[in-house]
């Protein structure tokens, strides 16, 4: 079962999203912040990350460049609810492989998490 931590200062959308994500095979856990990320993957790694970028204090830029200078290998998704390019742009430099627009349609989302998780499939048996 493939892991997955969703990094979201809303709590309603990390429940909601979980038990979405848990419906569908998937190990999903939640933190609300990035310190709490970083806690989190000191303590285990997971496949992928799906990441807010709007958070108070830290945000979503801050917790890719943290990951990329970590070299945490686990795929990062972007979640937002303020999509423009330019952050588009900026989440691609830092190393996300995707990048979709709040309110998520749950069907993108997993489809956009089964690309995700494929390539790094594709990666591993190189
Ligand atoms: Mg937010």
């Amino acid at each position: 079962m493939k892991s997955i931590l969703i990094v979201d200062d809303d709590i309603n959308l990390c429940i909601v999203l979980s038990e979405e994500l848990q419906e569908n095979n998937y190990d999903a856990k939640f933190v609300n912040s990035a310190d709490e990320a970083f806690d989190f993957l000191e303590k285990q790694s997971v496949d992928l990350i799906l990441l807010d970028l709007k958070m108070p204090v830290k945000d979503g830029l801050y917790v890719l460049g943290k990951l990329k200078e970590k070299k945490v290998d686990s795929k990062v998704i972007v979640l937002t609810a303020y999509s423009d390019i330019e952050s588009a742009i900026k989440t691609a430099y830092l190393g996300a492989v995707d990048f979709l627009s709040k309110p998520y349609d749950i069907d993108d989302l997993l489809f956009a998490m089964k690309k995700a998780l494929n390539q790094e499939e594709h990666e591993n048996k190189c």
